[in-house]
């Protein structure tokens, strides 16, 4: 089948919520994907950091084909042999205590708000069910209908209530109004270092230092949602480290499956994530055999190949040659390493057509509301790779 058919099948058949760029993928490899007709693209999205490893990393499919042949899903009602070494090595690499693993990043979220909340009645003495969960605003946590009750985004709730209350939005990077939130029922501060799904949205300088003191000093958690931002998409391991912050919980996701399979996690202290007792919570596939083994296996691939310091270096280099592109249409280059956020001015008449141009180059990017452009390639890509892009993007941003 050509890809016109498959489009239509996807079209007919499925529901309408999403609206992708008229490519199909049908193969990959490391940082290229080719579509049904062989042609050839650069991924420069790389699934928002789920592909932070590239497609198909061999150490990764390895991973996963080993246990596939071993045992695949065994239910929480037994350990299995890849459970223990998976989150031993999780809070090593985090720096944290205890970890619970979920599949994706909204279940990650999901546990983060109910670890909170416990925390606020059994340890700080919040009356049942007084907890506030304090959020910023434009967040992105996921689609559940608890995180979409707390976005500030109308598109992403407006058709979905009743919503869940307990939360207070906040403007981002306001730590002067995060101090002013908090009430004796505060449970929480939920943050994203650098909002994703917003366009690549840095806070100021200081925001996130000053919060986690704000928080500390008022009883309240701090929780970074590093699912998109962490493990070196920003050029430090986690975002959260660009201003020294240790999270009392980090949710995780996305990379941590090394682009082959759903894996997420909350990280954090004893004092927190201790709290939960057996039958409070759950999930049938988290920390299953294969998710933990790739899990295993995408921590490794990250510490043997510097995933983060290549992010770091080469970040800096893409960054720094989009910004020199002389262009009417674009407004401002922002982003911390391989993560990046090309604004244009209203004027440029949208985002869209630009990816459009670049699908047709063969470079894949996204825009995200009308008018950002977000790259963030694999964190694997090669310099000359880098190049390639940079020029096709120059081309389009020029030429259009
Ligand atoms: C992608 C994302 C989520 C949701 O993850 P899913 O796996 O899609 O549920 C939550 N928070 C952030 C910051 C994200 O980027």
């Amino acid at each position: 089948m050509d890809s016109k058919v498959l489009m239509e099948l996807a079209d007919t058949y499925g529901a309408r919520n999403y609206k992708p760029l008229p490519v199909v993928i049908d193969k990959a490899e490391g940082v290229w994907v080719f579509d049904v007709e062989g042609n050839k693209y650069l991924d420069f999205l790389s699934c928002y950091s789920a592909v932070s490893h590239g497609h198909r990393h061999q150490a990764l499919v390895d991973a996963a084909i080993r246990q596939i042949g071993r045992v695949t899903v065994t239910s929480r009602a037994f350990h299995n042999s890849e459970l223990g070494p998976f989150m031993k090595e999780l809070c090593e690499f985090t720096g944290m205590e205890m970890a619970l693993p979920m599949n994706s990043g909204a279940e990650a979220v999901e546990t983060a708000i109910k670890a909170v909340r416990k925390w606020a009645y059994v340890v700080k003495g919040v009356p049942k069910y007084d907890a506030e969960i304090i959020v910023c605003s434009d967040n992105f946590h996921g689609r559940t209908t608890t995180v979409v009750s707390f976005s500030t985004e109308e598109l992403y709730k407006e058709a979905f209530g009743p919503f869940t209350p307990g939360f207070k939005v906040i403007p981002f990077g306001d730590a002067d109004a995060l101090e002013k939130a908090i009430t004796p029922n505060t449970a929480a501060f939920l943050v994203e270092p650098i909002q994703g799904e917003a366009g690549v949205v840095l806070p100021p300088d200081g925001f996130l230092a000053r919060a986690a003191e704000i928080c500390r000093s008022n009883n309240v958690l701090f929780v970074a949602d590093e699912i998109q931002t962490g493990f070196g998409r920003t050029g430090r391991r986690f975002a959260v480290e660009h201003e020294g912050v240790k999270p009392d919980l980090m949710c995780l996701g996305k990379a941590l499956g090394g682009g082959v399979y759903p894996v997420s996690a909350v990280v954090g202290s004893r004092d927190v994530l201790g709290l939960f007792v057996p039958g409070e919570h759950g999930s049938t596939f988290g920390g299953n055999p294969v998710a933990c083994a790739v899990g295993r296996a995408a921590l490794k691939v990250m510490l043997d190949e510097d995933l983060t310091g290549k992010s770091a270096e080469n970040g800096q280099y893409l960054i720094e040659k989009l910004a020199s592109i002389k262009s009417k249409h674009i407004k401002q280059i922002r982003g911390r390493g391989l993560f990046v956020g090309m604004v244009l001015h209203p004027e440029a008449g949208g985002a869209r057509r630009f990816c459009e141009a670049l699908m047709k180059r063969g470079l894949l990017c996204k825009e995200t509301h009308d008018n950002v452009i977000r790259f963030a390639p694999p964190l694997v890509i090669t310099r000359e790779q880098i190049d390639w892009a940079i020029s096709e993007v120059t081309e389009v941003m020029t030429t259009l």
